[in-house]
């Protein structure tokens, strides 16, 4: 059964110091006030995964944690980087890939997430794959088809048994960070799209049993009406992940 998810992104965020007062806000009001079905992810900076890790009691079981990237190789002399093997060593359960900013600022491409993919699955970490078209695709009429391609290229190598137990994020380009949200008949008409799309290749029971979230501008006030739609299974949230209490409001969104 696909789950209702709301992951925090909190980017290049946040001190240390800083970061831990956010983490444990967090999951003080997630724990008194989002409904247990409601799976919420922190993934603040990789320095500040550790210590976060510490601050999530085991008996918080819809509280998770996550990272914001994973190299594409195993190991080895890639200087600066973060691996799936070192994420699981924290551990973390989660991790974003795909996300437009990695794609656009660092030239990431649609093999490259396959590799991680796999990476993340085989350290038994739940890939939280990110697609979106920019405003210049949905403009031309072309984003489903765009979209559909970034799914195809980075995950239809995938078993079904691996593939169900990726999480997928749409977010449109031009509505991450930007305050211009995607209607919710935008929002479900991509979503809708892109589950019958997993069906031509999955079927109709995977695809509906896959948790799809919507990312861009979401913030407690329109939360409630993009979570409604048929499709819409949850949020990555940016900016609004980054203050406590908007963060959890949007938890409690469904
Ligand atoms: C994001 O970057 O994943 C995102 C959705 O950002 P924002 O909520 O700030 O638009």
């Amino acid at each position: 059964m696909r789950k209702k998810i709301v992951a925090g992104n909190w980017k290049m965020n946040k001190t240390y110091e800083q970061g831990l007062q956010l983490a444990s806000e967090v999951v003080n009001m997630v724990q008194d006030e989002v409904p247990s079905d409601v799976v919420v992810v922190l993934n603040p900076p990789f320095v500040h995964l550790t210590s976060i890790r510490k601050l999530i009691p085991a008996s918080a079981t819809n509280l998770f944690l996550g990272a914001q990237n994973c190299h594409y190789q195993a190991s080895g002399a890639y200087t600066g980087e973060v691996s799936a093997e070192i994420l699981k060593s924290i551990p973390v359960d989660y991790t974003i890939i795909g996300h437009s900013e990695r794609r656009e600022y660092f030239q990431e491409t649609n093999a490259q997430l396959a590799k991680k993919v796999d990476l993340l699955l085989a350290n038994q970490i739940t890939p939280l794959f990110c697609c979106g078209e920019s405003l210049d695709i949905r403009e031309s009429g072309t984003e489903i088809a765009f979209v559909c391609n970034q799914l195809t290229e980075s995950l239809f190598h995938l078993s079904a048994e691996d593939f169900a137990k990726v999480v997928i994020a749409y977010e449109p380009i031009w509505a991450i960070g930007t305050g211009r949200t995607a209607t919710s008949q935008q929002a479900q008409a991509m979503h809708a799209a892109l589950r019958a799309h997993l069906a031509t290749h999955y079927g109709q029971t995977l695809a509906d049993d896959t948790s799809i979230l919507y990312g861009g501008s979401c913030n407690p006030g329109n939360a409630p009406e993009l979570f409604a739609c048929p499709d819409v299974d949850g949020g990555l949230i940016g900016g609004a992940s980054l203050k406590s209490r908007d963060f959890t409001d949007i938890c409690k969104s469904f």
